[in-house]
C-alpha cells in the first residue's frame, strides 16, 4: 500500500524529558489515521514535528516519499490544538486573509469560503467580530481555513474539543467526506467514539513510546477473545443454566429483546468453533441471539496501556 506519509524513529526531548522516543508512523494514503493517547502522550509533539514546527533530535519525517522540507507545508493543512483567532477582526475578513496565506487569490478564496459557509449553515457570520464567536464557533471558522486550499494531507489536533456533540458530527462527516473526496487524515484524540467511527488506522502512544498501531480491524481480530453474546429460549430456564454454566466460561450481559431468554456472554476456547456452540445450544432451547463480541476502540486502548 502507498504511504503518504513516514515517520521513521523520531525522538524528542525537552531539556531531560523524553516527549517521544524513537515513534515511527506509516500513514496510508486516502486513510484516517489516528493518533491516540492519554494526555501527555506526546501526540501535539509529534503532529508539530510532521508541520515542522519542532525539529525532532533524531528521525526523520517522509512526505510522500522526500524528506520534509519547508514547500511541503503547502500540501499540509493543519489545525492546531491551540486554536487563536485575532480577536478584533471580522470573521469573513480575517478568513480571507488565512485562505490567501495558503496561496489563494483573493476571488477564489472568496468564491471557495462562500461554499463552505454555506456548507456548515454559517453564512450570516461574514461581519460578525471573532470576539463575538463562541469557542465552538470560531473553531468552525478554523476548520474551513485548514481545509480550504485543499491539501492532500489534513492534521487536526483534536479536532473535536471545544464542539457541541451536533457539531462535532458535522466535523465528522465533512472529515468523512474529505477523505473519500481523496485527502489523507491524521487527527489526534483521546475519545475512542470517533475512534469507532472514522479511523482505518491507528497508533496508540503511551508516555512517550508507541505501544500499538495497525489497521484497526486487524488490532480488533488481534484483541478478540472468542467471546459470543448468546440469547436462548428454553421452557426450563435453571436446569439449561446449570448446565451451560457447567459447560463454558460465561459471563453475564444483558440485551435488550422481546423474549423471556436465558442471556450470557459465552468465552469459547482458542480453537472452538462458533458453528460447534450454536448446534450445542440449539439442543438446549430456541437460539434467538448470537454475536460475536468485538472489543472496542476504547477496550483495546484501557486494556493496552493498563498492561504498558
Ligand atoms: P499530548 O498531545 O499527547 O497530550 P504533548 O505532545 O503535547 O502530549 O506533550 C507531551 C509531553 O511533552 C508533555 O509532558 C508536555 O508537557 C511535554 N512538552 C511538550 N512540548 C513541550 C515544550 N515545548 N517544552 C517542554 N515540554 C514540552
Ligand atoms: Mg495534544
Amino acid at each position: 500500500m502507498d504511504k503518504l506519509l513516514v515517520a521513521n524513529n523520531v525522538s524528542k526531548s525537552f531539556g531531560e524529558f523524553t516527549a517521544l522516543n524513537d515513534v515511527s508512523i506509516e500513514v496510508p494514503k486516502g486513510s484516517i489515521f489516528g493518533l491516540l493517547g492519554p494526555n501527555g502522550a506526546g501526540k501535539t509533539t509529534l503532529i508539530r514535528i510532521i508541520n515542522q514546527i519542532t525539529m525532532p533530535d533524531t528521525g526523520h519525517v517522509l512526505l510522500d516519499g522526500e524528506p520534509l522540507k519547508p514547500h511541503h507545508i503547502e500540501n499540509i493543512g493543519y489545525l492546531p490544538e491551540e486554536r487563536g483567532l485575532y480577536k478584533s477582526m471580522k470573521v469573513g475578513e480575517q478568513a480571507l486573509y488565512l485562505a490567501q496565506l495558503k496561496g489563494l487569490s483573493k476571488a477564489e478564496a472568496k468564491k471557495r469560503l462562500k461554499y463552505w459557509f454555506e456548507r456548515l449553515e454559517i453564512g450570516d457570520w461574514w461581519n460578525k467580530k471573532i470576539q463575538e464567536l463562541s469557542k465552538g464557533m470560531a473553531q468552525k471558522i478554523q476548520f474551513i481555513v485548514t481545509v480550504l486550499h485543499e491539501p492532500k494531507l489534513l492534521i487536526f489536533d483534536e479536532p473535536f474539543s471545544g464542539f457541541d456533540p451536533i457539531n462535532a458530527n458535522l466535523i465528522k462527516d465533512e472529515i468523512l467526506k474529505l477523505r473519500d473526496d481523496g485527502a489523507t487524515v491524521i487527527f489526534s484524540t483521546h475519545r475512542m467514539e470517533s475512534v469507532e467511527e472514522m479511523c482505518d488506522h491507528i497508533a496508540l502512544i503511551n508516555k512517550s513510546n508507541k505501544i500499538l498501531d495497525g489497521k484497526l480491524i486487524d488490532i480488533k481480530r488481534q484483541y478478540k477473545s472468542n467471546t459470543f453474546e448468546v440469547g436462548l429460549v428454553t421452557s426450563n430456564k435453571s436446569e439449561v443454566a446449570a448446565i451451560i454454566e457447567d459447560k463454558f466460561e460465561v459471563f453475564p450481559t444483558d440485551f435488550k429483546t422481546i423474549n423471556d431468554e436465558l442471556q450470557y456472554k459465552i468465552k469459547i476456547p482458542v480453537n472452538a468453533m462458533a458453528n460447534d456452540l450454536v448446534t450445542f445450544l440449539t439442543t438446549q432451547g430456541q437460539v434467538t441471539h448470537f454475536a460475536e463480541v468485538v472489543p472496542s476502540a476504547s477496550d483495546i486502548f484501557i486494556e493496552t496501556v493498563r498492561n504498558n
